[in-house]
């Protein structure tokens, strides 16, 4: 039986794995995805990982990856579709057919950004089309950019990201905002900032990279002049097989601070599938050592 069972080698798994190799821990990554690296491998530039300016995030994950590799973890390359408690552990089931045995689990699986599902996002994604204000911003500084969405995340992007660019557009398919009051005064008193309401984005025009955005708006169409299509509605965790299992909040993310801990005795939730205020890499990374550490202090009192 493992000590510890790591599901996801995101940031937050292979932190996890590096922590728990050190601790001498019996443990084993078990990721879906062939040599996997979680979402981080699908941008093109990642300016905002400590000592890591300017890399590829492919670049970024393989070298997380070597890290672990190198303190000898295990991996196991299969889809962990189910998780059962007993006492002194966790059953793991895979896509395999095989149950793996654990004193503990390590739940880093992640999440993703839920997409706009319309013509141009597709294919032109990474080279216009973000979902990450944070992550990208910087690279839209002194151009136009359209924010779409009416959350928080989408007003706080929209305030974000009109510090860097000549204009913002926030594109929202109501006629008010669901973000906080003051959040939205922040925006709407920002100069550059133009808000585009009753309005549904239909389109992601451009050549080379993104030229521009379609709306719907009172039944009208009408076209918007944008280098960067900014989609903030909402990501959609990873956590479907937690549902019986663990507390999740009303989005779907595990409930846990950044101390990991969940409620179902012995799981454990890093990264971005757990609630918190800031889902990047670094944070990913922390709470992987987080976790391993509160792993730790629940095998040597319970187990
Ligand atoms: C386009 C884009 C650009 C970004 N740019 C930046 C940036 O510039 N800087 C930054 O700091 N952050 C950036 N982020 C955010 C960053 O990628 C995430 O915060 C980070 O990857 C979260 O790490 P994680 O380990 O929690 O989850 P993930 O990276 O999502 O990894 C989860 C892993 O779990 C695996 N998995 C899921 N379910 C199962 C299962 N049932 N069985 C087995 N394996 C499973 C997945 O295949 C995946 O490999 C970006 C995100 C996106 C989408």
């Amino acid at each position: 039986m493992y000590d510890v069972i790591i599901i996801g080698s995101g940031p937050a798994g292979l932190s996890a794995a590096v922590y728990a190799a050190r601790a001498g821990l019996r443990f084993a990554v078990i990721e879906k995805e062939y040599m996997g690296t979680g979402q981080i491998a699908y941008t093109e530039r990642v300016d905002n990982y400590l000592g890591y300016y300017g890399t590829d995030g492919f670049s970024l994950g393989e070298k997380f990856r070597e890290h672990a590799e190198m303190l000898g973890t295990e991996f196991i390359e299969c889809e962990v579709t189910g998780l059962s408690a007993f006492s002194g552990g966790w059953r793991i089931e895979t896509s395999d057919g095989d149950i793996i045995k654990s004193k503990t689990v390590i739940y880093a699986a992640g999440a993703a950004p839920k997409k706009l599902g319309i013509p141009g996002e597709a294919e032109f994604a990474g080279r216009g089309v973000s979902y990450c204000a944070l992550c990208d911003g910087e690279f839209f500084r002194e151009k136009n950019i359209a924010v779409i969405g009416g959350g928080d995340t989408a007003l706080s992007d929209a305030l974000y990201l009109a510090k860097m660019a000549e204009k913002v557009y926030v594109v929202h398919r109501r006629d008010s905002f669901r973000a906080n009051n003051s959040l939205t005064e922040k925006v709407s008193e920002c100069k550059n900032v133009e808000f585009v309401l009753n309005a549904v984005p239909v389109e992601i025009t451009g050549d080379e990279a993104v030229t521009g955005l379609k709306v719907k708006q009172n039944g009208a169409e009408r076209a918007i002049e944008a280098d960067g299509i900014f989609a903030a509605v909402g990501s959609v965790p990873n956590t479907a097989i937690l549902k019986e299992i663990a507390e999740l909040d009303e989005n779907g993310y595990v409930i846990a601070d950044e101390r990991c801990i969940t409620s179902a005795n012995g799981l454990f939730a890093a990264g971005d599938v757990r609630t918190k205020e800031v889902r990047q890499v670094i944070t990913a990374a922390a709470d992987g050592a987080n976790a391993v550490v509160s792993a730790e202090k629940y095998l040597n009192k319970y187990i």
